[in-house]
């Protein structure tokens, strides 16, 4: 990096330092580029999140990154999950998975990323710095800070900021589509009855359609709670999803057994959740964007750091052809987009389609239910998972 006044010098600019972001940055690891990546929170920060996390981010993490898995399993913020259970008009199926997933808080997980590219890569970070004007040019990007006369320069900027991506808003032409968008909300309770630090729980309430209230334990021995609605419904039917969210644990007997003693730890909290069944265009001239930025969240489960984590790679293998062809233009970055395409967005496309079809026909959840309930299905969903 070299400093002429105020203005930094960079290759790559890497806007945001959640999981799409911190996996840009450790996939650039060996590129012997100079990078910087920009975030405007301070860390460590929270994130409002299920907390989650699919085999597949720990996949990716661990092959650009060998090792990972083994550091983050030792962190004692990790929880394993090996089973789901799910409850449905009173009855329950338990589902134990051959590929485990893992819950970590977001505060924590977000952190430990960022100490992960703090560790491993020669990335510059810059925290509570918030990117103000994103201009790009025929010399690559432009970055003014708010509130400072620092000017951050790079051949490519990638958008790795997030539901509210200011890379997205000032870079292409994107606007919130509500019928692609939800909106959740999430609380930790402790003293919750029935809760094992192994298994994931999911409950479903017919007043809500096709949708489920999650139960996941966090380290510590509490639990996120929380669930989500798409955000044309919210708007239509004039929902207040936190009142909805109390309203959850009324309609469900089974709900209000597990709670009666539980104690709220914290406000009840929202964030949006861009999903994947509408996604733009995720790069142009001199940007890319990975993760939420790029709509990449699951329209059936709302989970989004997996993506997040792969997006992040893809758009590092593709920063890197940039850099080999001198090419940064919009048709250099098609390349990216079908990479987006092959591995993340056609799964997106398939969970929208059984999304929509249990929407319109929500019979097909009983049978579904009921089906599960044998054996021989059973193990063959749980082969498939
Ligand atoms: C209630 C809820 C529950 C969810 N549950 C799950 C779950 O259980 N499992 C799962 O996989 N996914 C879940 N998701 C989705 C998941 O949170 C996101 O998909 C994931 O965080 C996306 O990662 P990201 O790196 O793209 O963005 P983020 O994690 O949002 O990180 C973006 C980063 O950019 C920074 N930033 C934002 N704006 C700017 C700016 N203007 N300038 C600079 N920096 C900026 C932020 O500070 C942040 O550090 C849930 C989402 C919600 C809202």
């Amino acid at each position: 990096m070299s400093d002429a006044g105020s203005v930094k010098h960079y290759d790559v600019l890497i806007i945001g330092a959640g999981p799409g972001g911190c996996s840009t940055a450790i996939a650039l690891k060996d590129a012997g580029l100079r990078v910087a990546m920009i975030d405007k929170s301070k860390f460590p920060r929270d994130k409002v999140c299920g907390e989650l996390m699919h085999r597949k981010a720990v996949e990716t993490l661990n092959t650009i990154l060998p090792g990972f898995e083994q550091t983050f399993k030792a962190f004692p913020k990790t929880l394993v999950l090996k089973h789901t259970q799910i409850n449905y008009k009173g009855q329950l199926i338990q589902f134990d998975w051959k590929n485990e997933s893992y819950t970590c808080p977001r505060m924590d997980l977000d952190n430990f990323l960022l100490g992960q590219v703090k560790e491993h890569t020669n990335t510059d970070i810059f925290t509570s710095t918030a990117p103000d004007k994103i201009t790009v040019n025929n010399d690559g990007v432009t970055i003014t800070i708010k509130d400072s006369p620092t000017v951050y320069t790079g051949k490519i900027v990638i958008g790795a900021d997030g539901a509210n991506s200011v890379v997205a808003k000032q870079l292409t032409e994107r606007s919130i589509n509500r019928k692609h968008y939800l909106g959740a909300v999430r609380a930790y309770y402790s003293n919750v009855k029935d809760t094992h630090p192994d298994i994931s729980q999911v409950f479903f309430s017919p007043k809500y359609g096709l949708n489920y209230l999650w139960v996941f334990p966090v380290e510590g021995g509490k639990v996120n709670v929380g669930f989500g609605l798409l955000s044309q419904n919210i708007a239509d039917k004039k929902i207040n999803l936190k009142d909805a969210f109390y309203e959850y644990f009324k309609q469900s007997p089974e709900l209000s057994a597990k709670f009666k003693d539980a104690v709220q730890e914290g406000p009840l909290e929202g964030f949006g959740v861009p999903l994947g069944s509408s996604i733009g265009a995720p790069s142009g001239n001199c940007f890319l964007l990975v993760g939420d930025a790029a709509s990449l969240s699951n329209p059936l489960s709302g989970t989004g750091i997996g993506n997040a984590v792969l997006s992040g790679k893809l758009a590092a293998d593709q920063a890197l052809r940039c850099f080999k062809t001198n090419d940064f233009s919009p048709s250099a970055m098609l390349q990216y987009d079908a990479d987006l395409q092959t591995a993340i967005v056609n799964d997106l496309v398939k969970s929208y389609n059984v999304q929509r079809t249990l929407s319109k026909l929500p019979f097909i959840l009983d049978v579904v239910f009921w089906l599960g309930k044998f054996e021989k299905v059973k193990k063959y969903i749980q082969s498939m998972v």
